[in-house]
């Protein structure tokens, strides 16, 4: 593979594994998800995934970085690194005028306040409630009967405004119930469910101080409708990448590339 450097960030999170490759620090040449996290086969099969994709194997790879909830357990990293630098990082890659990250994975949100040189200034999440993460779409969807890939779509066919008025997911879940028993189009309850998913992400948003650009990664801002509602809550416009699930992973990567380069100066 000549003298080309490749570095693999693993984001091991608690609903989803990731990998990224990295050529040489900048080129993506290989990227692979697994709907299961930490404590599962989701890492070790999302990194035979990702060699497969860029066509390598693991003794090509130069150095590899573990980030998210799980990362403790990759013992072949070379390093292991908190989520949020690494959130910032791929941020900064993706967005280079990034000053707000909004983060929502599948059992927590985060925001993410972004200085010069995509540096980390500051933070705050909610990891106590499933309320406003992916849970809480993941939850709702099975009530539905929709899968989370088409809640989107649905979004935007919505005619009527509904309000979940519930904040807790078991009882959001009731409520859910409840208008599906009254015929309510669950088009119209999938508005609704993600104005309130919003609302929450919007309210942690606020208290850190909104700065454009603002960017939403995690594998919920690959879902149109609750971008759409983000936007409205924030009356900011709300950037995403189709490598948004991917984003702690890159930056993963990337930190990876800048270790092997210090220490092979
Ligand atoms: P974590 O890092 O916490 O494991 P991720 O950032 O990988 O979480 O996001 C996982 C969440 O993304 C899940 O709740 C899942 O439902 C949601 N998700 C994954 N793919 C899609 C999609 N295509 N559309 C909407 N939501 C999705």
């Amino acid at each position: 593979m000549g003298d080309s450097v490749y570095t693999l960030g693993i984001d091991i999170g608690s609903t989803a594994s990731k990998c990224v490759i990295l050529k040489d620090g900048k080129d993506i040449v290989g990227k692979a998800v697994v709907e299961v996290g930490a404590g599962t086969t989701g890492p070790k099969r999302a990194i035979e995934a990702v060699m497969k994709d860029a066509n390598l194997t693991e003794d090509d790879i130069n150095y590899t970085l573990a980030t998210g909830y799980g990362r403790n357990s990759m013992e072949r990293a070379n390093f292991q690194m908190s989520e949020l630098s690494c959130h910032a990082k791929g941020a900064y890659f993706l967005f280079p005028n990034v000053h707000t990250v909004i983060d929502i994975g599948g059992q927590d949100a985060k925001v993410l306040k972004i200085g010069t040189n995509g540096i980390l200034e500051n933070f705050v999440m909610n990891d106590k409630c499933a309320a406003g993460t992916g849970r809480f779409l993941d939850v709702m969807s099975r009530v539905l009967e929709v899968e989370v890939d088409d809640l989107g779509k649905l979004h935007f066919e919505s005619t009527k405004k509904i309000n979940i008025s519930s904040t807790c997911t078991v009882f959001a879940e009731s409520e859910v119930v409840s208008q599906l028993a009254q015929s309510t189009d669950k088009r119209d309850i999938i508005n609704g469910i993600h104005r309130a998913v919003a609302a929450r992400a919007g309210g942690l948003a606020k208290r850190i101080g909104l700065v454009d650009d603002i960017v939403m990664t995690g594998g919920v801002a690959q879902n149109a409708g609750i971008v759409d509602s983000l936007e409205k809550e924030l009356g900011h416009k709300v950037l995403t990448s189709p490598l948004a699930q991917y984003n702690g992973a890159l930056g993963a990567a990337i930190f990876a590339y800048q270790k092997y380069s210090k220490n092979n100066k």
